[in-house]
């Protein structure tokens, strides 16, 4: 499908050319056949559906969470990667976790995680998110990385991450789920 997909976007970025008198143009209409019929398998179909619609929780922790709403500003436009950010736990697929995690908050995030849907993700942004940051060594109040409380799938380095580096931890976060498999989980004997 993403061979598929390449060639669609290949004819979609070469439409300029029409009228310009190459024979390599192929139209949209004929790389995917008079039916329309795109055949591909259902794991990518899933796939491409879940990462094109990740919702983000909107929850944030400290300075990390400032350069988190800036990602969905105009310039940056998170929501190009249809995510539309949730303020309730239970509709949200992604956790962003943006800021330091105190001991305070642990159980907090640890809970909120656990109202999230599955299958759920968790992208740890910043340095105090990934090893307590500035507070690695003295802050007593200061949990040493939030994987210590649940588990984290991309980590974002940086103090704070600039949008564009959230916006790369997004998406590797999709080429992670775009090597998942929904309809053959570990261990449910498919
Ligand atoms: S990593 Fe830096 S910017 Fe982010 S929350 Fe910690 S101190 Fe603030």
């Amino acid at each position: 499908m993403i061979d598929l997909m390449n060639d669609i976007n290949e004819v979609a970025s070469r439409q300029g050319e029409v009228g310009t008198g190459n024979s390599d143009f192929m139209p949209y209409k004929e790389s995917i056949g008079e039916g329309g019929v795109i055949i591909a398998k259902l794991d990518d179909l899933l796939n491409w559906s879940r990462l094109s619609s990740l919702f983000p929780m909107t929850f944030g922790l400290a300075c990390c969470a400032i350069e988190f709403m800036s990602t969905g500003s105009t310039p940056y436009d998170m929501d190009r990667f249809g995510m539309a950010p949730r303020a309730s736990p239970r509709q949200a697929d992604v956790m962003i976790v943006a800021g330091t995690v105190t001991f305070k908050m642990a159980d907090r995030i640890r809970r909120l995680y656990e109202q999230m849907a599955e299958p759920r993700y968790v992208i740890s942004m910043g340095s105090c998110s990934n090893c307590g940051g500035p507070y690695w060594q003295h802050g007593y109040h200061v949990v040493k990385g939030v994987d210590r409380i649940i588990p984290v799938d991309v980590y974002v380095p940086g103090c704070p991450p600039r949008p564009e580096a959230l916006l790369g931890g997004i998406l590797k976060l999709h080429d992670k789920i775009r090597g998942e498999s929904i309809l053959h989980q570990p261990g449910s004997g498919t």
